[in-house]
C-alpha cells in the first residue's frame, strides 16, 4: 500500500478526550473515530489489526473442533423472556420496536439465541457434542463508556457456546476453550492471564477470567508473581484425551490467581512479595453454567437411557476489539504503538526520504516491488513531506519495520533497518534487510 493512496489521518496533538494511553494513540494513528458516545467507526488501518485478531481467535477456536455461524444482531424480546433475562438485563439491554409494535433487542450476548437453535435441531445425546460459536457485534448500553474501543457500547465479541449430556463431558468442553483461549492469546504475543472469577448468583467453580495486567484496567487482580513467567503456549496438549488435557488445565491453574469478587485477603494463600496486587483488561471470559438455560428454555436430549434431559452448557467470550486498546495499552513507547508481529497491520513501513528525487524515488520503486513480491506486507511512505514526519508517522502506527532510503544510502549502496521494538538500527544492503525481515 502507498501511503499516499491510503486513509491514515494520524494527529500530531493528543486528543482531549482520551484519558488512557490506548484511546489517544488509536485516535491519533488514524485506527477509530468515534461517531457517538461509545460507537466507533473503524478506520482502515484499525480495520486491519482488528481482522488479523479476528483471525486468530478464529483460528484457535477452528483448532478445538468449535464451529463457527453466525447469528443476528437483533434479537426477538420473547427469547429473553423464556430464560428470565428480559427483565433482569436492565438498562444495558437496547429496547427496540418494530413497526408492527414487536420488542426487539439489539443482542449484547446470545445464550438464548443460540440454545434456541439448539432446541430447534438437537435431539439425542449422540448429537452431542455440540461447540459452536460466532464473532458478531454486540450492543450494551453501558452506564459509562469510556477509554474508546476498551468499554464501547458497541464492540465486537467472539462467543462460544458448548452442549454436553453430562457434567464431565461439559468440563471437557470448557478445558478445551481454557486451551484455545491460552493459545490464542500467546500468538497474539501478550500474556492474559486466567484468574478465577465470580459465577454469579448460579454458582460453581468453574469460570475463569483472563486478564491483561495494566494499570488503567478496570478490574482489580490479585496473582502469584509465578504467572508472569509461565508459558501458556499449550504447545503439546493433546486436546482429545480427557485426562491429560484437565490435568494440563489443573497444572497451569496451581498459582493463585483471582479477580476482585474472588480475592479474599484474610485467607489469600500468597502474600508479601509473592502476591501482586494490580489492575487488569478482562479480555476474555469462560463460564460453565450447567442447565441454567437449557431448563428454562426446553433444550433437552433424549438420553442413553431414553430420558429426556436438558443439555449442560458453558458459554466463551473473548473482546475481539478490546483486544485491539488492550494489546496497545500492553506495548508502546512515548513514540508511539508497537504492534506484535502476528497483529501488525503490515510488517514493514518503507520511508523514502526525498520523494522527488529521481534516485531515491526508483530504490524505492524497487524495494516496494521485491517486498510485495515476496509476500511482506508494507506500507510505503512515498508522500512528499517532510522526513520527520515521516519518521514521526511510522513510529507512531507502530509497524515491527522499517526501511529508510535516502540519497546518502544510495551513494554507498545500503538503506536503514529499524526494528521498532528495540529501536536498533543499521545500515545494511536493501538485500540484507529484505533477508532479515523475511
Ligand atoms: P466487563 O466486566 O468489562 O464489563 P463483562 O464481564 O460484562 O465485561 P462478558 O459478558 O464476560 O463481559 O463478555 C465477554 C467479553 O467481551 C469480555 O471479557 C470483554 O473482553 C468483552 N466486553 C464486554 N463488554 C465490553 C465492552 N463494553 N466493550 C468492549 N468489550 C467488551
Ligand atoms: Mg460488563
Ligand atoms: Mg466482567
Ligand atoms: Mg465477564
Amino acid at each position: 500500500m502507498r501511503l499516499s493512496q491510503f486513509f491514515l489521518p494520524t494527529l500530531k496533538e493528543t486528543p482531549s478526550e482520551a484519558q488512557i494511553v490506548s484511546h489517544r494513540l488509536m485516535l491519533r494513528a488514524g485506527m477509530v473515530r468515534q461517531l457517538t458516545s461509545g460507537i466507533y467507526s473503524w478506520l482502515p488501518l484499525g480495520y486491519r489489526v482488528l481482522k488479523k485478531i479476528e483471525q486468530i481467535v478464529r483460528e484457535e477456536q477452528d483448532a478445538v473442533g468449535c464451529n463457527e455461524l453466525l447469528m443476528p444482531t437483533i434479537q426477538p424480546a420473547e427469547l429473553w423472556q423464556e430464560s428470565g433475562r428480559y427483565d433482569d438485563y436492565g438498562l444495558e439491554m437496547l429496547r427496540i420496536t418494530d413497526r408492527h409494535d414487536r420488542q426487539m433487542l439489539f443482542g449484547p450476548t446470545n445464550e438464548e439465541a443460540i440454545t434456541d437453535i439448539f432446541r430447534k435441531d438437537v435431539r439425542s445425546y449422540k448429537q452431542l457434542p455440540q461447540l459452536l460459536y460466532h464473532i458478531q457485534w454486540k450492543f450494551r448500553d453501558e452506564i459509562r463508556p469510556r477509554f474508546g474501543v476498551m468499554r464501547g457500547r458497541e464492540f465486537l465479541m467472539k462467543d462460544a457456546y458448548s452442549f454436553d449430556i453430562d457434567y464431565e463431558s461439559s468440563r471437557h468442553a470448557y478445558n478445551k476453550m481454557f486451551l484455545a483461549y491460552c493459545r490464542t492469546f500467546t500468538r497474539l504475543g501478550v500474556k492474559a492471564i486466567p484468574m478465577v472469577a465470580d459465577t454469579g448468583p448460579i454458582g460453581g467453580d468453574l469460570s475463569h477470567e483472563f486478564i491483561i495486567l495494566a494499570d488503567t484496567g478496570e478490574s482489580e487482580v490479585f496473582c502469584d508473581q509465578k504467572w508472569l513467567a509461565k508459558d501458556l503456549s499449550g504447545k503439546g496438549v493433546d486436546l482429545n484425551d480427557r485426562t491429560a488435557l484437565e490435568n494440563w488445565v489443573q497444572g497451569t491453574l496451581v498459582d493463585y490467581a483471582a479477580t476482585e469478587e474472588k480475592h479474599d485477603p484474610a485467607n489469600s494463600p500468597i502474600s508479601g512479595d509473592d502476591l501482586i496486587a494490580t489492575r487488569g483488561i478482562e479480555v476474555g471470559h469462560i463460564f460453565h453454567f450447567g442447565t441454567k438455560y437449557s431448563e428454562p428454555m426446553g433444550a433437552t436430549v433424549l438420553g442413553p437411557d431414553g430420558k429426556e434431559v436438558p443439555v449442560m452448557m458453558g458459554s466463551y467470550g473473548i473482546g475481539v476489539s478490546r483486544l485491539v486498546g488492550a494489546l496497545i495499552e500492553a506495548s508502546h513507547d512515548e513514540n508511539g504503538i508497537i504492534w506484535p508481529d502476528a497483529v501488525a497491520p503490515y510488517k514493514v513501513g518503507l520511508i523514502n526520504l526525498r520523494t522527488g528525487d529521481d534516485e531515491c524515488d526508483a530504490a524505492c520503486e524497487d524495494a516496494y516491488a521485491k517486498l510485495s513480491n515476496a509476500g511482506i506486507e508494507v506500507l510505503y511512505d512515498d508522500r512528499d513531506i517532510r522526513a520527520g514526519g515521516k519518521f514521526a508517522d511510522m513510529d507512531l502506527i507502530g509497524l515491527p519495520w522499517q526501511i529508510v532510503i535516502g540519497p546518502k544510502g544510495l551513494k554507498n549502496g545500503v538503506v536503514e533497518l529499524k526494528n521498532r521494538r528495540t529501536g536498533e538500527k543499521t545500515e545494511v544492503t536493501f538485500e540484507a534487510a529484505l533477508n532479515q525481515i523475511s
